[in-house]
């Protein structure tokens, strides 16, 4: 079974003016389409083939660098278009916030982790918020397309948001200015999608 690219709940435009249509175009429809494509194209012929990719992820040690890369560009993109909406924004509410005051004190102050995550990733990454295995929430952030679900994950759980803040997700609207980039990010995320993330 192939794995496919993820359609998108809304149309490229509609998370402007905080993120542009032709970079959501290209974002989506060039560089998720080419790790998705690159996935199939390393596990073809295998048994990882049977696997979802949770299970891949989670045994990333073991397989090979091309499946890394793109196993996790696959997933990280998928997570990343659905914990945005047009209606995003705001803050969230309920089991989600109370879980984020708990471990990090405020929700301005886990914000603030999390951009500065986002900020000094050097090169090509992602910034996370990661619920442990015992439940609590922490902030982190990868290289490359890794993320927390890979076994080589200096922080291991699972991601209930994430930002990409690789080039390619800002450079035609924002160029160099990554933090204005993250600040945009913030008018878009979709709680109600990480607070489902976060119950499961
Ligand atoms: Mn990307």
């Amino acid at each position: 079974m192939a794995f496919e690219l993820p359609k998108l709940a809304y149309s490229y435009d509609a998370l402007e003016p905080h993120i542009d249509a032709r970079t959501m175009e290209i974002h989506h429809s060039k560089h998720h389409a080419g790790y998705t494509n690159n996935l199939n194209t390393a596990i073809a012929g295998t048994d990882l083939e049977n696997q979802s990719i949770e299970e891949i992820l989670g045994n990333i040690s073991q397989l090979s660098v091309a499946i890394r890369n793109n196993g996790g560009g696959f997933f990280n993109h998928d997570l990343f278009w659905k914990v945005m909406s047009p209606n995003g924004g705001g803050k969230p509410s309920g089991n989600l916030l109370a879980a984020i005051e708990r471990d990090f004190g405020s929700f301005d102050f886990f914000k603030a982790e999390f951009s500065k995550a986002a900020a000094t990733r050097f090169g090509s990454g992602w910034a996370w918020l990661v619920k442990q295995a015992n439940g609590k929430l922490v902030v982190s952030s990868t290289a490359n397309q890794d993320n927390p679900l890979m076994d080589i994950a200096d922080v291991k759980g699972t991601p209930i948001l994430g930002l990409d803040v690789w080039e390619h997700a800002y450079y035609l609207k924002f160029q160099n200015r990554r933090p204005d980039y993250i600040s945009e990010f913030w008018e878009v995320i979709n709680w109600e999608e990480v607070a489902k993330r976060f119950q499961d």
